[in-house]
């Protein structure tokens, strides 16, 4: 035990949840890291009052490893619109949800050049109250884009965002993606794909305006299911023609999901996301009195498509679940909502994202707790390239932890949460479990509720070596 290293936190009596280990143990907390794990009480109060240690009581409660939400965006602009959050904000509210580190997103408008949005991007880190990374993101080809991606690589951003939808914002041709997949191969990054077939929607959505159908209670009909699974066919074997992993983000259909594993199974480095509201909530919400409010891509399923997504969250073929999250408030939505086409897309999240999955997949449907930990915090951090530094609880870690309290029970309301908006789409939701204390980086910033370090300490973690994920 390496007590000759300074300790300036331990945190006492509670039951340590790793993906693949949990049980009760007392954690040394040193400059930020974690320095050991051990018995519970093997590092006496005595010792700590010598240390000048901090102490924190964890009885009772669940220490987790603080979230990684791989899926992000913080000012994020699109069309007319951008999103209500700074860093400030948006991870604030993700401390206050248990999450510690947010994965944004460098997406260049046209004409911009994606190295020079991530160099703008990644200054506003510091803003932050707990750590973030990126992704970058590619829309066109130009011979200036192989250089881009060894800088950027070198610099620690491995992940490169495309779209097979948005034609004259954010879409990239399917050669593009080909060669943009092949150079990350070679360059030890992955590219991470939004998969909805373009032609297939516009043509929908053409359709269906011309018979007035289009605003904001008709949105799941205007992005059909097979316009996911159509896309994620040809993007698979695109990763399969160049044997390049590949990384399908906001998966909504068991469907699509089902033909990652399958590529999997035949040696396929691909890995499927979900995000919290296909797994949580239903295209219900398009037939009640705010549709504009569940307006995101790809739409709210079914209800049986729902349940199918999350059967396969049990299956293990869900690497990670992140939020989507994008803070637009109900004006903004309601500004278009007579037409999809002009709304500004996405729910917010970042906050939500952990409570309401404990209490809807560990509490309420006995999805094992590992499990939880491996989606929400240890595989998000492996497939960005933050481990072991982010998404475990060992020595060497970052000292980023949830103290999670999982019989506290309460129903979400917007009013009591911390995202820049006005709404929750989880408004009434009654959930149990919510983390009572977060700490970031050794640092006590939430405690029983409230903030106690409002300090900006946010970092831009560069990402390493990706994977290999856990489970699945
Ligand atoms: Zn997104």
């Amino acid at each position: 035990m390496p007590h000759s290293e300074p300790i300036d936190l331990v945190v006492r009596g509670g039951t340590v949840v790793n993906a693949d280990w949990q049980g009760a143990a007392d954690v040394l907390v040193g400059n930020g890291r974690v320095r050991a794990l051990v018995a519970p009480g093997a590092f006496p109060s005595e010792a700590i009052r010598r240390a000048g240690a901090g102490e924190l009581d964890a009885s009772g409660r669940l220490l987790l490893p603080g979230g990684v939400d791989p899926h992000c965006h913080v000012g994020f602009t699109s069309g007319e619109f951008t999103s209500l959050d700074d860093y400030r904000q948006a991870t604030t509210a993700a401390v206050f949800g248990g999450t510690t580190t947010i994965v944004d997103f460098a997406i260049p408008r046209p004409g911009e050049n994606p190295a020079d949005v991530v160099a703008v991007q990644r200054v506003k880190a510091a803003d932050g109250l707990c750590d973030s990374a990126l992704h970058a993101c590619v829309v066109d080809w130009d011979d200036t884009v192989p250089e881009q991606l060894r800088a950027l690589v070198a610099d620690g951003v491995v992940t490169v965002k495309m779209f097979t939808t948005y034609r004259g914002e954010t879409m990239a041709e399917e050669k593009t993606i080909l060669k943009v997949m092949t150079h990350l191969r070679d360059l030890g990054g992955m590219v991470v794909v939004h998969c909805e077939a373009d032609h297939i929607i516009t043509d929908v959505q053409e359709r269906r305006a011309a018979v007035g159908a289009i605003d904001a209670g008709h949105h799941a009909a205007t992005r059909p299911e097979l316009a996911e699974t159509a896309s994620v066919a040809e993007i698979l074997a695109i990763a399969e023609s160049v044997a390049a992993p590949v990384y399908f983000v906001h998966q909504s259909t068991p469907e699509a999901v089902d033909l990652v594993a399958r590529a999997r199974s035949r040696g396929v480095r691909a890995f499927t996301e979900a995000v919290a509201h296909h797994l949580v909530l239903d295209d219900s919400a398009y037939a009640g009195p705010h549709p504009e409010r569940f307006v995101c891509c790809p739409p709210l399923r079914t209800a049986t498509t729902v349940a199918g997504l999350r059967s396969r969250v049990f299956l293990g073929q869900v690497a990670t679940i992140g939020s989507d999250h994008c803070c637009y408030d109900t004006a903004q939505k309601e500004s278009a909502r007579h037409d999809v086409r002009a709304m500004p897309n996405g729910l917010p999240g970042v906050e939500t994202r952990m409570p309401v999955l404990f209490s809807e997949l560990v509490v309420k449907r006995g999805l094992p707790l590992g499990r939880f930990v491996a989606a929400l915090c240890a595989n998000p951090a492996r497939l960005n390239g933050l481990y072991p530094r982010k998404g475990v609880i060992a020595p060497g870690a970052d000292a980023d932890f949830a103290l999670w309290d999982p019989s506290v029970t309460r129903e979400v309301r917007g009013s009591g949460l911390h995202m820049a908006t006005d709404y929750t789409p989880y408004e009434g939701l009654p959930v149990t479990g919510w983390p009572s204390t977060v700490v970031v980086g050794g640092r006590v910033v939430v405690d029983d509720g409230h903030l106690t370090d409002a300090a900006p300490h946010g970092r831009h973690i560069p990402s390493g070596a990706l994977g290999p994920a856990l489970i699945c």
